[in-house]
């Protein structure tokens, strides 16, 4: 099968060197077996994406040669999508209503503060149902991560990866406010648009475990990834703008 890879900037800033260094790997992985190479820009966050963002970076992409093969795929146009998957999960059974409120979340994430413990949503409800009084009030929906057990990854660069699945949280897929979250939204686009490879930074590692719980509950075939180091500053630290 030909590959087809992409690059998924998100649009709230200036472009970064790191997009390029990343759409380098993945359109000479494209080119070398053939395949296609996509540009996604993940403009799904509406506060923080501007147009001179999207702009500078196609403009930047296009000026050192890295084009794109196919049209560009904006994230925000595949929003209902996205919310129709989180549906999808929840008649599954994969996935459930959290009627938790922001406060009472607030609450919680200072007591394990307090604790010393690193905060973690206590599943509350995944396994109740609302009553009648609670059923119109506001939900958010959360994934059934498994509790047991390891979620393993055969990463291209990293070979076998492993991580304790009771370490990963129930995660939101869509917010009571009715927007994808960014774990269920990539999940989505990269099934939808038939991405073979995940080539991206290894800053990513722990989002791809979470993303594989989303994969194999839609029953969909993860990607293969390969999670590229970082490029650091002669200081060692992970590059950025003070660079
Ligand atoms: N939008 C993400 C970012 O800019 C990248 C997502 C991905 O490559 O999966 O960090």
């Amino acid at each position: 099968m030909k590959p087809r890879v992409r690059i998924a900037p998100s649009p709230t800033g200036d472009p970064h060197v790191g997009t390029a260094y990343m759409a380098l790997f993945n359109l000479i992985f494209a080119r070398h077996y053939g395949g296609e190479f996509i540009l996604r820009i993940e403009d799904t966050d509406t506060k923080r994406s501007t147009q001179p963002a999207i702009e500078a970076i196609i403009n930047g992409l296009s000026w050192l040669g890295l084009n794109q093969d196919d049209e560009i795929v904006f994230q925000s146009k595949n929003i209902e999508r996205h919310k129709q998957v989180a549906y999808e999960l929840l008649e599954k059974g994969a996935a459930y209503k959290c009627y938790c409120t922001p406060s009472e979340l607030d609450e919680m994430r200072k007591q394990a503060e307090l604790e010393g413990k690193n905060f973690k949503y206590p599943k509350i409800w995944r396994d109740k149902k609302a009553d009648e009084s609670q059923a119109n009030l506001p939900f958010a929906i959360r994934i059934k991560a498994p509790v047991s057990g390891e979620i393993i990854v055969n990463d291209l660069i990293r070979g076998e990866v492993r991580y304790p699945a009771d370490d990963l949280d129930d995660m939101v897929i869509l917010r009571a406010d009715g927007t994808p979250t960014y774990m269920l939204a990539v999940v989505v686009d990269d099934h939808d648009m038939g991405v073979t490879n995940i080539i991206r930074g290894d800053d990513h590692l722990t989002n791809t475990f979470r993303q594989k719980i989303i994969f194999d509950s839609m029953c969909w075939k993860m990607p293969v990834t390969a999670h590229v180091p970082l490029i650091h500053g002669a200081d060692g630290a992970k590059l950025s703008k003070r660079h």
